[in-house]
C-alpha cells in the first residue's frame, strides 16, 4: 500500500483530527474498564522487544498501523497503574483533567525556561503552586517550584543547604582538593527514601557522610539519636548540614516528629527538609493537617501531586523558604538567555531554580486537576482512600491468620500472614512471599512488599482514583483465599 506523504511538513491535519478523536475514544473506553486487563503485566523479559523490528522504518507508516501494533504488542506489556486493583508501591492516577492538561501541554509545546518564553506558563506555575500551598496549610513564606520528581527536589534542597553555608563557596571552588572544607553531614533515618542519599552522592557529599539515624519502634526518626549524632559529629570537627524529616515514609508511611526535629535543626543550624512526597498531601484534609505540624519551620518541603493528587506523572511541588538561595546555587545566565524583564527583576525565570533549562508546561495539568475536582473534591477522594485503608487494617487486626506490622496513619497498610502455630521467621517469610506471588498472579490486584526488622512484609497502598470498597474487599478475599490454599499445602 502506498502512503501519501505530499510535503515535508507535519502529519496531515485531517489524519491528526481523525486519529485524535479515535484516541480520545480509545482512552475513555480504557479508563472505563482498565480491569479488563491483568493489573500486573504477565510479560516475560524480552518478550516485547522480540516483537519489534530491530531497525527503524525507512518509509513512513500510517498511524493506523502504529496504533494497531500499540494494541497488539505494547498493551500486553503494560502494568496497569489505572487498574482499580493497583495497590503496589503507591497508587497513582492520571485523571481525566490531568490527561487533558498533558494533551494541551504537548500541543502547545512551550518551553517555560524564562518568563518571556511563555509568560502564562511561569505565572500559572506561581499561581497553582500557591493554591496548593494554601490547600496544604503552609505559610505564605514558602515559594513553589515545579520539579519532575521528589528525588530531584530533595537533591536541590541539599544543594541549597550547602549554598547557604557561609564561606563554603562550593559553587565556585568545588569540593575536591580542598583542605579547608570539613566533612558535610546529612542526617536521615533508616526509613528515609533512597533519593535523599542519592542526592548526597550526586552532590559530592559522599555516602559515608549520610548518617542514618535509627528509627523508633514506630519507624519514626528518633530526635534524641539525631542530636547525639550531631554532637558526635561536631566533636569530630564535621559540619552538620542537612536533616530530612519524612511525613509518610515509603515502607510504612510513618511520620517523623517534625516539631522536635525542627527544634534541633534550629539549635544546630541545619537545613530542615521535609519529604512529604506521599503523606504530606494528606494535609489538604482539615482533619489530617496535623501531619505537617512543624513544617512551617522547615527550610524546604516536597509533596507529589503525581503521587496522591490525581496528576499524571511527572509533577512534584517543591516549596522553599529561601528561593534566593536556590537561585544563588543554580542561576547562570548566558547572554543569549537574558531578557529585559529579567534585567529589570520584575519576573521569575524558573530556569534559575534548578538544573534543567528546558521546562515542560507542567502547571497546566495541575491547574486542570485542581479546578475540575475543587479542593474539597480532592480532599474527599483522599479521605475515602484513608477510610478504605483503615477498614482494610481493621480486617487484618480482626483476623487470626494475619497481623499488622506497622501503624496505618494514611491509606497504606503493612501486614503479613501469620497463621496460628507457624512461628518460624524463615517459614513466615517464605509463606508471605508465596502469598504475594499468588495474589498478584490472579491479575485482579497488585500488591508489593517491604522488609521491616528483617521480616518480609506485605504492603497494600490505596491511592488510585478508581480503587473502591469493592476492590479493597476483593483484595482481602483473595489474600484469605490464597492463604488457605497455601497453608493446605504446608507439610
Ligand atoms: C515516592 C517517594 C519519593 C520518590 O518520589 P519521586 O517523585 O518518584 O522521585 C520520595 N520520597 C518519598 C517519601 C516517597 O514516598
Amino acid at each position: 500500500m502506498s502512503i501519501p506523504t505530499p510535503s515535508l511538513g507535519d502529519m496531515n491535519l485531517d489524519d491528526f483530527r481523525h486519529y485524535g478523536h479515535r484516541l480520545i475514544d480509545w482512552i475513555a473506553d480504557y479508563l472505563e474498564h482498565p480491569e479488563r486487563y491483568p493489573v500486573l503485566s504477565p510479560s516475560q523479559p524480552d518478550e516485547i522487544k522480540a516483537q519489534l523490528p530491530t531497525t527503524p522504518p525507512q518509509q513512513p507508516e500510517t498511524v493506523y498501523q502504529i496504533l494497531t501494533d500499540f494494541e497488539k504488542i505494547i498493551m500486553p506489556g503494560l502494568t496497569h497503574w489505572n487498574h482499580p486493583g493497583f495497590f503496589a508501591y503507591f497508587g497513582i492516577t492520571g485523571s481525566g483533567p490531568g490527561i487533558l492538561g498533558e494533551l494541551l501541554t504537548a500541543a502547545l509545546n512551550v518551553n517555560a525556561m524564562l518568563w518571556r518564553t511563555s509568560p502564562a506558563a511561569t505565572e500559572l506555575e506561581e499561581v497553582t503552586l500557591d493554591w496548593l500551598r494554601q490547600m496544604l496549610g503552609l505559610p505564605a513564606t514558602f515559594d513553589g517550584v515545579i520539579m519532575d520528581t521528589a528525588s530531584v527536589a530533595s537533591m536541590l534542597a541539599i544543594a541549597a543547604a550547602r549554598e547557604a553555608v557561609e564561606g563554603l563557596a562550593v559553587r565556585t571552588k568545588g569540593l575536591a582538593g580542598r583542605a579547608d572544607v570539613p566533612r558535610l553531614r546529612v542526617y536521615i533515618s533508616d526509613q528515609t527514601h533512597s533519593s535523599v542519599e542519592k542526592g548526597a552522592i550526586i552532590l559530592g557529599i559522599g555516602q559515608d557522610n549520610v548518617v542514618k539515624i535509627p528509627s523508633d519502634d514506630h519507624f519514626r526518626l528518633n530526635p534524641g539519636e539525631l542530636e547525639r549524632a550531631i554532637k558526635a559529629d561536631l566533636a569530630a570537627g564535621h559540619h552538620p548540614l542537612f536533616v530530612c524529616a519524612t511525613v509518610g515514609t515509603t515502607s510504612t508511611t510513618s511520620i517523623d516528629p517534625v516539631p522536635a526535629i525542627a527544634e534541633i535543626a534550629q539549635r544546630y543550624r541545619l537545613w530542615l527538609h521535609i519529604d512529604g512526597a506521599y503523606g504530606g498531601m494528606a494535609a489538604i484534609l482539615p482533619e489530617m493537617r496535623h501531619v505537617l505540624a512543624g513544617a512551617e519551620q522547615a527550610d524546604s518541603l516536597v509533596v507529589n501531586p503525581h503521587k496522591w493528587l490525581f496528576t499524571p506523572i511527572d509533577l512534584s511541588a517543591f516549596y522553599i523558604r529561601h528561593p534566593d538561595i536556590l537561585k544563588q546555587a543554580f542561576s547562570l545566565i548566558p547572554e543569549y538567555l537574558r531578557s529585559a524583564e529579567t534585567d529589570a527583576k520584575i519576573v521569575k525565570d524558573y530556569m534559575d531554580y534548578g538544573v534543567q533549562l528546558g521546562r515542560r508546561f507542567r502547571a497546566l495539568k495541575l491547574w486542570l486537576v485542581i479546578r475540575t475536582f475543587g479542593s474539597e473534591g480532592l480532599a474527599a477522594r483522599l479521605r475515602e482512600h484513608i477510610r478504605l485503608g483503615q477498614q482494610f487494617a481493621a480486617w487484618i487486626d480482626e483476623s487470626p491468620n494475619f497481623e499488622r506490622m506497622a501503624p496505618t496513619p494514611f491509606s497504606t497498610v503493612c501486614f503479613r500472614a501469620h497463621p496460628p502455630r507457624l512461628d518460624d521467621e524463615t517459614e513466615l517469610d517464605q509463606l508471605n512471599e508465596a502469598l504475594l506471588n499468588a495474589v498478584n498472579a490472579t491479575g485482579e490486584i497488585f500488591i508489593s512488599h517491604t522488609k521491616l526488622h528483617g521480616c518480609y512484609i506485605l504492603r497494600l497502598a490505596i491511592g488510585n482514583i478508581r480503587s473502591d470498597e469493592y476492590r479493597v474487599r476483593r483484595a482481602w478475599e483473595l489474600l484469605q483465599g490464597q492463604l488457605a490454599l497455601l497453608t493446605e499445602m504446608l507439610p
